[in-house]
């Protein structure tokens, strides 16, 4: 069976890192008149080396990266003014966002053979890390209460942000990958809300929102995404949403 097939067994709509790089740039540039030049670029995907599936990079220089462990956006409120100060005049904007899974060439979720190795390892390791812990108390009827620890605290706080969807990811035919859709959803949340949040700070037209869930495969194939959202502001028309009146101070105006 060709990886493909393979890949679209779990994910029908999946497309390789390539084809979501061209498709997405093409439409940029000529349906909304982006100028890919001026085009900041933000990440918001997990810290893994792996991560580079999508050759976005090769073509929008300089991401911004909010994302840590899982994907979540860790540089938050903060980060996003930052980055919404950092557009070039006349550039728009542009945050690509998700969480990742590996799929070995047998189709198994979760596992991936990485570059140069042959074993299989976790993908995303730090989202089957907290699938482990979260298995591991149904078994010893402990409950698992994540300890926030400064040495650790993404991995914490990705642990802590799962912990409402425990039941559902626990119950779910493949919990390797019921967690990495929650994992989605959540992060896609927060980088809504936090576009919301400082929408007026915004210099430029357009805001693209680009999410879905990359998944790693072996060395020798192509990377895939599936894409679950595209999002387009209009930065003029405003968002119904309150801005934060933090922003009003010197130091955020700022960043
Ligand atoms: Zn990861």
């Amino acid at each position: 069976m060709q990886m493909q097939e393979i890949v679209r067994q779990h994910y029908p709509n999946a497309k390789t890192g390539a084809e979501v790089t061209e498709t997405f740039l093409d439409l940029l540039q000529s349906e909304y008149k982006s100028n890919l030049k001026k085009m900041l670029f933000a990440t918001s995907v997990c810290s893994d080396d792996v991560n580079v599936s999508t050759d976005f990079r090769r073509v929008l220089s300089r991401p911004f990266t909010m994302g840590g462990l899982g994907g979540l956006p860790y540089a938050g409120f903060t980060g996003m003014v930052a980055f919404s100060h950092h557009i070039p005049d006349g550039g728009d904007a542009l945050i690509f966002y998700g969480p990742h899974i590996g799929i070995t060439d047998d189709g198994e979720l979760g596992r991936m053979r990485r570059l140069g190795q042959k074993r299989l390892t976790n993908s995303c390791g730090a989202l089957m890390l907290a699938l482990d812990r979260f298995q591991h108390e149904e078994n010893d009827e402990d409950i698992y209460v994540p300890q926030n620890v400064d040495y650790d605290y993404q991995q914490v706080l990705l642990e802590r942000t799962l912990m409402p969807f425990k039941t559902q990811i626990l119950e779910s035919e493949n919990p390797k990958k019921a967690i990495t859709d929650y994992t989605y959803m959540q992060i896609n949340k927060q980088i809504q809300r936090l576009v919301r949040m400082s929408i007026k700070e915004f210099n430029c037209e357009k805001i693209f929102l680009l999410g879905g869930v990359i998944i790693n495969t072996s060395e020798e194939f192509n990377d895939y995404v599936d894409i679950r959202n595209f999002d387009v502001i209009h930065v003029k028309d405003g968002i119904q949403a309150k801005s934060i009146s933090i922003l009003e101070s010197e130091a955020f105006q700022n960043l």
